[in-house]
């Protein structure tokens, strides 16, 4: 049997991209905010509920220059339950990240533990929707407007997920999405910055940190960086956003199938529906307890890669543990995280992941 891996990128059909790139080739126009980037806009304005998307060339480079856009300063609240990016966007920008614990359930930022380390030189709350689980968006804005501080969502894993009808990225000042091949929805490399409102002209900046700084022929009035979304990349998202629903749908098979095997197993534990919440089925993540569970999460993952199974220690380890932060931060004061991080394995899935795959995928975890 052939290797199933953790995830697969979606992809349409090879002569619908030819169709869609075709244009690119009678223009010659294969970058720096041509047809095919408006176009990808436009739809994903209208797909995400929001007034503003602005195109990236990745979701890291849009976190980046969006909290350089936001002209932040001191001490930034996030969590290490993160994928590097998060952690270094904030670094990258000369900011501190301050450590906040997760929620053991959702595995996003904890709310109420949010204030206690709100200090003088705090000036935004970075949370992370992790998995496609909703951070508790009504409690943050709630902190941030009684202290005046920005909220910026990392929205990664969350791309077309709603709650209560509006679109993840309707909430806090903006909110990144990456749109890499590994995502829900992707653009083989690519991101996005979408937020409602343009009250401090933020579009226009980031236009002009993702090009350089460059505000006109004659002005460069930013250190920006090179961040440009191309039109082959553009031409993807158009492609994939056609079929991006019926994707979801089959997804959401797969967890069902998922969830029918493994849910109630003592030792396990599964993330939960949340309330109001349109999920996107980004991730499928259990925690093996292993006081209660035959095996370990590191002994589950193993004897699947025997079989060419192969899951994802996602995340682990948390990025205050990063080599690269060593001595500057402390997991101690993330236990929750750091738990998690230990427990947890995403297992393999994407849309056309085989319902028999997940049963033997199933099989493989619960027998001894
Ligand atoms: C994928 C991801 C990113 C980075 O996005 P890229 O498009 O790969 O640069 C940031 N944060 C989270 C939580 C992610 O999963």
């Amino acid at each position: 049997m052939g290797d199933i891996l953790v995830t697969r990128s979606s992809m349409p059909e090879f002569a619908e991209y030819v169709e869609e790139i075709k244009d690119i080739w009678d223009s010659r126009w294969l970058t720096n905010m041509g047809k095919k980037h408006c176009e990808l806009e436009k739809q994903l304005e209208r797909y995400l509920k929001v007034d503003h998307v602005s195109l990236f060339a990745n979701g890291h480079m849009a976190l980046e220059l969006l909290l350089q856009a936001m002209g932040l300063t001191g001490e930034v609240i996030t969590t290490p339950f993160t994928f590097a990016s998060t952690t270094h966007a904030i670094v990258r920008n000369g900011l501190k990240p301050v450590f906040c614990d997760i929620n053991p359930d959702t595995y996003t930022i904890d709310a109420t533990k949010i204030e206690s380390l709100i200090t003088e030189r705090t000036s935004a709350i970075l949370p992370v929707h992790v998995y496609g689980n909703l951070c508790d968006v009504e409690a943050i804005e709630e902190i941030a407007r009684r202290h005046h501080l920005k909220v910026i969502y990392d929205a990664a894993h969350t791309f077309g997920v709603e709650y209560q009808g509006r679109g993840v990225a309707a909430f806090g000042d903006a909110s990144m999405f990456s749109f890499h091949a590994t995502k829900v929805f992707h653009t083989i490399e690519g991101g996005a910055v979408c937020f409602n409102g343009d009250a401090d002209g933020l579009k226009e900046d980031l236009y002009g940190l993702k090009n350089f700084g460059i505000r006109d022929e004659v002005t460069v009035d930013a250190v920006g960086a090179n961040s440009k979304m191309n039109e082959f990349q553009a031409a993807m998202g158009l492609c994939n956003l056609r079929h991006l629903d019926r994707e979801i749908e089959k997804r959401g098979r797969v967890v069902a199938r998922y969830r029918e095997r493994l849910l109630g197993v003592p030792g396990l534990k599964l993330s939960a529906p949340q309330d109001k919440v349109k999920p996107n089925y980004a991730y499928f993540p259990v925690l093996f307890d292993p006081s209660v569970f035959y095996a370990d999460r590191d002994a589950i993952s193993e004897k699947l890669k025997k079989e060419h199974i192969f899951t994802r220690k996602y995340f682990y380890p948390i990025t205050n543990s990063f080599a690269c932060y060593r001595d500057r931060y402390s997991v101690e004061d993330t236990p929750v995280a750091l738990d998690v991080s230990r427990k947890v394995l995403t297992l393999p899935l994407y849309a056309d992941l085989s319902l028999e795959d997940v049963d033997r995928i199933c099989d493989l975890i619960l027998e001894r």
